[in-house]
């Protein structure tokens, strides 16, 4: 279930993905919130640079691998933009990191992608839950999507 808090925090991951796209790179932003509800971390995708694993979601796992006790892993939530790739669902899962909630899914950017004649990328989009174990997921949530979808599109859509 997204409650109130979700939906700021993934308003958050919308913003960095936005701003992740307006400084040349995808949109994908990530946010990282500890058990009492302050947010850690975040991170956009940094994948410009030619390596392409340079994932927030990715980050934020070595982010709290480095910095945080299991349990408090256990009982983080990370908030993104787009449902988490294999690398990393892989990553949280092996950190130990708790509830990750998304706004638009690898479905739906699939679809959006097929939609604008993107060939699929090498990684197969499946599912977190396809991917890692033990996991409570949300997503996507409809009120979002099409904003995501919107800077798929510019990013798709420039020269
Ligand atoms: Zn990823």
């Amino acid at each position: 279930m997204i409650n109130e808090v979700d939906l700021k925090h993934l308003r958050r991951c919308v913003e960095l993905a936005r701003a992740a796209l307006e400084a040349g790179d995808e949109p994908f932003g990530s946010v990282l919130v500890s058990a009492d509800g302050e947010v850690l971390a975040e991170d956009h995708n940094h994948v410009a640079g030619g390596d392409h694993t340079r994932h927030p979601e990715f980050a934020l796992a070595r982010w709290a691998a480095e910095r945080m006790t299991p349990e408090e892993r256990a009982k983080g939530t990370v908030y993104t933009s787009g449902e988490h790739c294999p690398m990393c669902a892989a990553a949280h899962g092996w950190v130990g990191l708790g509830r990750i909630v998304y706004a638009s899914s690898s479905a739906q950017l699939t679809e959006w992608l097929n939609e604008m004649g993107v060939a699929p990328g090498r990684v197969r989009p499946l599912p977190i839950q396809e991917v890692i174990r033990d996991t409570p997921v949300d997503g996507p949530v409809p009120e979002l999507a099409g904003e995501v979808r919107e800077l798929h599109r510019r990013l798709h859509s420039r020269g």
